[in-house]
């Protein structure tokens, strides 16, 4: 027999090895394997089993890893989709399906030594009194780790040695897995009953796991396309003609549904019990959540509900702050089918559930879904492929969808649930919009707190309640500018101003993480001001000024500079929801669906920040992030009261924000992307070129760009723009040039490009990446 493998090693080639007859049975679609490559051993996926092959002197492989094919066969067409969509190669996209620890065989299960007691007849033989009370112990606890029971009796392995002789106890290493919430404590939660929009929304749900696809317009129980399309225009007009044509001519059976909830509506609710009838249907579960927002409260809602008592395993967890034992552990306990329900950061996606029949993305808009490197997929889109491939039902959340979700409502793709109210009947807070430009004129410097904000805070220490501050910049001050000259401090690698960090007194690139002393005085030869200042403003700076105008508030930062270690998280969070911090500082990591009743005030610093970013999200970004903002007050029983401050506070971005209104802001700016043909209304490919020598860099992209012409001509709709500089254009010492290609559907671009890519001779300096619907620009 031979077997097909892809290596792991970037080769874009299968290569066949013999099965030797050693390996018989073992070696399967979807094993790992570690074969000869050259003088070298390397890994690689089975992809195939073939009876023979074209070619002779075949060398055999060398070893399976892992007792269980580890790539399911579902597992492996999702990687093959993943490799043509993105146009990555085959072994980058197998890469990216299983963990780290998985793939390599270093890691296995944890063994720990066992002590456990053994049957006996007759008379206990006779114990010295040391001996009697370990015996105890072990008789009670019947098996339990040496280790712990050594220091539970406070004995030496010697005692236990002398009950092993006498035939009481085994002492046998044993798998002991590794529980990354073994410590926390849960209690069991029961199902809520639902409010009317809840229970709309999980009957629509069940419907389409029961595989029933319910026409348009069909049960009043669901908001249909129909429905939303007569929302939309109630709002704002019939914006776009084409609205009511299907897609390609034929119509996708309603199994992805966009859940639009406004923040504390009962979403989560609806997942755990959508959770609980995929259980009840013999079906797994995965669910998504940003990585942000995979804090302990967001695990321990699952774990209550689905893992307590004699179902411990069946909750698994699979994030990036696990150690790779960890990693390990909860990854094989899915794909031994002990655990159901899998909850996960975006790499998730990928877990080997079997059947499953649910795929749950909460804050679907987020961009962090997106990965920034190769294989650069979207796990919202994988999420809805593997959902149609398998056959699962895929539920996007989110309290600001993205417009392209949005847009796939009315356009019949996804079927609209919509919960409009809060399910714990607190209300919506009050957002106050404060024109920061009145702050400006009364003062000389650049603003921070305006009088209003001030008065707000200075209102909730004395009722003992509890304020959120935002920005989204690190940090002291933004920039080191020289008033004189005007001299800004740049980073040497970047095309970037350095920022400035108060504690350490340092100047530091947050792209390339390059720092600096700062200067005594300014460093143009020509100028040299000693009165060389600051100007912007960072966390840092608020964190700062905010200790002087409250000496006896307690204030913490939380931004990735303050968070050093791994539970630096974790323990903030838990000071600030027991009250021992009154105000908390932070950048986005906060925005994100953290729940704290005591929080009254959330005051967000300068909200135009988003706006003045070179992406053509800017403003849904800006939209998003002030009402996901927003969403953090008045979760308690006290009114929540939101300040924001903005120089341009008529920005529609801004001002359907303090509504609270998606669908006004949603009307304005498909318009905008229609008119631009921008995504929804079309798929993006950005190709960037980067190298050290700025001149190669632009010339290979002029090639490129006469190579995409003459080989993607024929793609219709095509739009062609660039070369031109990416708006970061040196970035860690290198240049980086861009060329953005637009059209309406992906599948033939993605096809051709990756042809072109192969075939395209480009300098030895010169790398080439190809981003498909990329999430970001920089
Ligand atoms: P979301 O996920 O939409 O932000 P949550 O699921 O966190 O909302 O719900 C917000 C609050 O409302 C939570 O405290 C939750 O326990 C409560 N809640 C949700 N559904 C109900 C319900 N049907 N009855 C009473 N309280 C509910
Ligand atoms: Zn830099």
């Amino acid at each position: 027999m031979i077997a097909r493998v892809t290596l792991e090693i970037a080769l874009r080639k299968e290569f066949d090895y013999l099965i030797p007859p050693g390996l018989t049975g073992q070696v399967d679609v979807g094993s790992r394997v570690q074969v000869p490559f050259g003088q070298r051993k390397v890994l690689g996926c089975v992809t195939a089993l073939a009876e023979e092959s074209a070619h002779t002197r075949l060398k055999p492989i060398l070893k399976v890893i892992g007792a269980q094919t580890l790539v399911t066969p579902k597992i492996l067409k999702l990687a093959r989709w993943i490799g043509d969509y993105y146009c990555c190669a085959p072994e980058v996209a197998l890469k990216s399906v299983l963990p780290e620890a998985v793939r390599h065989e270093q890691a296995g299960w944890r063994e720990l030594l066992y002590v456990r007691a053994l049957p006996f007849s007759g008379e206990l033989p006779k114990l010295a009194k040391r001996q009697k009370d370990v015996w105890h112990i072990i008789e009670e606890r019947r098996e339990l780790p040496l280790k712990e029971l050594l220091e539970l009796a406070q004995t030496t392995a010697v005692t236990i040695r002398r009950l092993e002789d006498k035939g009481l106890v085994s002492v046998a290493p044993q798998i002991s897995e590794r529980d990354p919430y073994g410590r926390e404590h849960i209690l069991p939660s029961q199902p809520l009953p639902l409010n009317d929009a809840q229970a709309k929304a999980l009957a629509a749900i069940k419907a389409a796991m029961n595989g029933v696809i319910e026409a348009e317009g069909d049960k009043p129980a669901l908001v249909s396309r129909t429905e939303a399309l007569a929302h939309l225009h109630a709002v704002g007009g019939p914006h776009n003609s084409k609205a009511d044509e299907p897609v390609n001519g034929k119509k996708t059976p309603a199994r992805t549904f966009l859940l639009h909830g406004v923040t504390g509506s009962g979403k989560t609710e609806v997942y755990l019990q959508a959770i609980a009838y995929a259980l009840e249907q013999g079906k797994g579960a995965i669910v998504l959540v940003p990585e942000i927002s995979l804090t302990p409260q967001t695990v321990e809602r699952f774990k209550a509900r689905f893992s307590s008592g004699s179902l411990q395993t069946l909750v698994a967890v699979l994030h990036s702050h696990l150690s790779a034992g960890e990693r390990h552990d909860e990854w094989h306990k899915i794909r031994q089918g002990r655990a159901r329900i899998v909850i996960g950061a975006r790499s998730a996606i990928f877990a080997p559930v079997e059947p499953l029949g649910l795929i749950i993305v909460d804050e679907e808009h987020e961009h962090t879904y997106k990965q920034q490197e190769a294989p650069r997929y979207h796990a919202r889109d994988v999420a809805i492929v593997r959902g149609q491939m398998e056959g699962a039902t895929v539920v996007l959340g989110s309290a600001t969808p993205s417009l392209e979700s949005f847009y796939n409502c009315s356009q019949g793709k996804y079927t609209l649930l919509r919960m409009i109210e809060r399910a714990d009947d607190k209300k919506m807070p009050v957002v106050r919009i404060v024109d920061m430009r009145q702050t400006l004129r009364k003062g000389t410097s650049t603003p921070i707190f305006s009088p209003q904000l001030k008065e707000a805070i200075a209102q909730r220490l004395d009722r003992s309640e509890q304020a959120i501050l935002f920005l989204n910049r690190r940090g002291y001050a933004t920039i080191l500018q020289c008033p004189l000259c005007g001299f800004v401090a740049g980073c040497p690698n970047c095309s970037l101003s350095l920022t400035f960090h108060r504690q350490e007194q340092k100047l530091c690139c947050h792209v390339c993480a390059h720092t600096e002393p700062v200067p005594p005085v300014c460093p143009n030869e020509k100028c040299r001001n000693p009165a060389i200042r600051y100007s912007g403003l960072g966390t840092q700076r608020v964190e700062e000024t905010l200790a002087k105008l409250f000496p006896h508030a307690r204030i913490k930062r939380m931004d990735s500079d303050a968070l050093k270690r791994k539970d630096d998280f974790r323990r903030i969070l838990g000071d600030f929801r027991v009250g021992k911090i009154d105000i908390l500082v932070g950048t986005q990591m906060i925005a994100k669906g953290l729940h704290f009743p005591n929080v009254t005030l959330v005051g967000i610093i300068y909200a135009d920040l988003a706006l003045h970013q070179p992406d053509f999200r800017a403003s849904e970004r800006t939209f998003q992030l002030l009402t996901q903002v927003a969403g953090r007050a008045g979760r308690g029983d006290v009114e929540g009261e939101v300040f924001v401050q903005a120089f341009t506070p008529f920005h529609p971005a801004i001002q359907y924000a303090r509504r609270h209104d998606f669908a006004g802001f949603y009307e304005q700016e498909i318009g905008f992307r229609e008119q631009l043909k921008y995504p929804p209304f079309s798929r993006i490919a950005l190709l960037t070129l980067k190298g050290r020598n700025e001149e190669k860099v632009k010339f290979s992209a002029e090639h490129l760009k006469r190579e995409v012409e003459k080989a993607l001509g024929g793609i219709k709709d095509l739009v062609l723009a660039g070369p031109a500089p990416a708006p970061l254009l040196r970035a860690q010492t290198y240049y980086r040039y861009q060329i953005m290609l637009r059209a309406r559907r992906m599948t033939a671009l993605s096809k051709s490009l990756a042809e072109l890519t192969r075939a395209i001779a480009l300098p030895e300096d010169v790398t080439l990446s190809v981003d498909i619907d990329p999430a970001d620009f920089g």
